[in-house]
C-alpha cells in the first residue's frame, strides 16, 4: 500500500504534466479550507495540496490540522498561484494520523531553539532542525565516502574499555555491581573482580588506542563512533556523549597528517556544498537573520556559504605553538588585558585564545603544532627540543578546536620513558606497548568532533543543536 508514495523532493523536481501521484507526509499548514503545505522531511519545500470545495466532508476537513499525517493521491499540475512551481489537485484524502491542534506543540511560528530543545522529539519537524539533520547526515556519508575512495579501512572500535589511560577522572563507569553494597576487599575498596567484566570498565572517551593496533597492520584506518566525556563543562560546543571519526595512519608524519586533515575536512565541506545546497541556502539564512539581533561586532564577516566557500578555497594556515602565543603576547587583545587567563609559553590555550587566532588574526583555519610536552598525551612523539611533542590541532573560526591529532611516539624507549613520568601502568596497556615492540613504524593520527564539524557547516551556535538528543550535565531526556 506505501510503496507506490513519492518523495516530495523527487516530485518537486520533476515536470508537473497531469500525472497521477501518491504522497504521504505531515500538515505544516492548512488555509482557506482548501490549500494544505505538506511536508516528508525530504526537503524544507512544502508540497501545496489543493483540495477541491465539496470534496471532503465537514468533518474530515477539520482533522486536516498543523502535525497531522495524510495520505493524498492526485494530480500534479503547474501550479497558478505563485511560491510553487507545482499543485496536487486531490482526487483522495486520507488521514493517517489526528493530530490535536490545540495540544501540538509546534505552531506554525517561529519558536525559540531553546523552547524547541525542550520538545527534541517533535523538532525534526521545523525547517530548521529539517536542514541540520540532512546535512548531519550528508555529512556522515561523505566522512564513509571519503576514507573509502583513499582505501581507508573502517574499524569499529569498543564502547565498553577497560583502559583509562586517556581520560583520568572524565569517564563514565560501566558496571552491574549493586550501589548500596558493593563487593569490598579487605582494605574497603570496591572489588571490581566481581564486576561484570572482572576488572573495572568504563565508556571510551577515544578508540585511538585500538586504531593504532589495526594502522599497524592495514597501514590505514579510520573509527567512527560514539565517545563519552564525563567533564562537567556546560559549554556550547561541549557534549557528555558526542561522535568522533579517528583516523590512523602508518608511515605517516605530522605534515602528511595536517595535510590529510585538511584535505578531509574540506572534501566535508565540498560534499555537502554540492548535495545539500537548498539546505545550506536556508541554513545561511537563518544565520543571517539570527545575527541581526547582534550588536554590528559581533556578527559574522561572511555569510555561511561565503565562508564555506572560503575555507575549500584557501590553504589553513599553519603555525608552531610557539608561534601561537607570541602572537597572542604582541595583540591589543593582550596589551589591552581583555583575555580573562593567562598567557604565556606552557598554558593549555583557553577558548579566547584559540578564538582570537582564528577570528581576529588569521581570520582562517589554523593548524597550531608542537605543543609543550606537559599539556599533551603520553604517546605523542617526542620532538628533539625535548620540550615539545609532534602534536596538531585545528582550530576552526567560531567553533575553536575542530581536530586535535599528533604523530605517535613509535620508540618503545622514549615511549615507556614517559609513561613512567606521567604514571601511566605499563603493565595495562601490554598490549598497546606490542605494536612498538613487532614492526613499529612511523604513525600519526587526528580526531575530528563530528559535532563540531556539523556546527561548522550548519552555522548552528549551540552543539545541542547538532545532534539529535543532546547527552550534557543534568541532561539525558529522550
Ligand atoms: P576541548 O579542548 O575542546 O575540550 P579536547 O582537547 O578535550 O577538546 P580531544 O581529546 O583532542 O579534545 O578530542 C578530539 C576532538 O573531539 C576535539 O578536537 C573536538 O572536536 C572533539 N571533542 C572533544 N571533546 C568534546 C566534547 N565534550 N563534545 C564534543 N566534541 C568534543
Ligand atoms: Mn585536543
Amino acid at each position: 500500500m506505501f510503496n507506490k508514495r513519492v518523495k516530495v523532493k523527487d516530485l518537486l523536481a520533476s515536470e508537473p504534466t497531469g500525472q497521477e501521484v501518491t504522497v504521504m507526509g505531515w500538515v505544516r499548514t492548512f488555509r482557506n479550507n482548501q490549500f494544505i503545505a505538506l511536508n516528508d522531511g525530504s526537503t524544507n519545500n512544502n508540497l501545496q495540496i489543493v483540495v477541491e470545495l465539496g470534496m471532503l466532508d465537514e468533518n474530515t476537513l477539520k482533522r486536516i490540522t498543523t502535525g497531522a499525517s495524510l495520505k493524498v493521491t492526485g494530480k500534479a499540475v503547474p501550479s497558478l498561484g505563485k511560491g510553487q512551481k507545482m499543485d496536487i489537485n486531490a482526487t483522495s484524502l486520507e488521514i493517517l494520523g489526528d493530530s490535536d491542534a490545540e495540544k501540538f506543540p509546534l505552531q506554525p511560528k517561529k519558536h525559540s531553539l531553546e523552547f524547541l530543545r525542550e520538545i527534541a522529539h517533535l523538532r525534526f519537524r521545523t525547517n530548521t532542525f529539517g536542514s541540520v539533520f540532512r546535512v548531519r547526515h550528508a555529512l556522515a556519508f561523505a566522512v564513509h565516502k571519503f576514507f573509502n575512495e583513499k582505501g581507508f579501512v573502517y574499524m569499529h572500535t569498543p564502547i565498553v574499555t577497560a583502559s583509562d589511560a586517556e581520560g583520568a577522572g572524565e569517564m563514565f563507569r560501566v558496571t552491574t555491581l549493586p550501589f548500596d553494597n558493593p563487593p569490598r576487599n579487605e582494605d574497603g575498596t570496591i572489588n571490581f573482580k566481581e564486576d561484570f567484566f572482572g576488572r573495572s570498565t568504563n565508556l571510551t572517551v577515544s578508540g585511538q588506542l585500538e586504531g593504532e593496533l589495526a594502522a599497524t597492520a592495514f597501514s590505514e584506518i579510520y573509527t567512527f563512533g560514539p565517545t563519552f566525556r564525563a567533564e562537567n563543562s556546560n559549554t556550547a560546543r561541549h557534549l557528555a556523549e558526542f561522535w568522533m571519526i579517528e583516523p590512523e595512519m602508518a608511515f605517516c608524519d605530522i605534515e602528511d597528517n595536517q595535510n590529510l586533515a585538511e584535505e578531509f575536512i574540506k572534501y566535508l565541506i565540498r560534499h555537502v556544498m554540492e548535495h545539500n545546497r537548498e539546505d545550506l541556502e536556508f541554513l545561511s539564512q537563518r544565520l543571517a537573520e539570527e545575527e541581526k539581533q547582534l550588536p554590528q561586532d559581533k556578527r559574522s564577516e561572511m555569510g555561511l556559504i561565503e565562508k564555506l566557500e572560503f575555507v575549500i578555497n584557501n590553504d589553513f594556515e599553519r603555525i608552531t605553538y610557539t608561534e601561537a602565543i607570541d602572537i597572542l603576547l604582541q595583540s591589543p587583545a593582550y596589551k589591552k588585558k581583555k583575555f580573562q587567563y593567562e598567557v604565556k609559553w606552557g598554558i593549555d590555550m583557553q577558548s579566547e585564545h584559540e578564538r582570537y587566532l582564528v577570528e581576529k588574526h588569521f581570520k582562517k583555519p589554523v593548524i597550531v603544532t608542537g605543543y609543550p610536552k606537559e599539556i599533551k598525551a603520553f604517546y605523542m612523539r617526542q620532538n628533539d627540543d625535548g620540550k615539545t611533542v609532534a602534536a596538531m590541532d585545528i582550530l576552526a573560526p567560531g567553533i575553536g578546536e575542530i581536530v586535535g591529532g599528533s604523530q605517535r611516539e613509535e620508540r618503545l624507549d622514549k615511549l615507556t620513558e614517559r609513561m613512567k613520568e606521567m604514571h601511566i601502568p605499563a603493565e595495562e596497556l601490554w598490549w598497546y606497548l606490542d605494536t612498538r615492540r613487532y614492526g613499529t613504524v612511523p604513525h600519526a593520527g587526528f580526531g575530528l568532533g563530528f559535532e563540531r564539524m556539523v556546527l561548522f557547516v550548519t552555522g548552528m551556535t549551540n552543539i545541542r543543536d547538532v545532534i539529535a538528543f543532546p547527552r550534557t550535565p543534568k541532561n539525558a531526556e529522550f
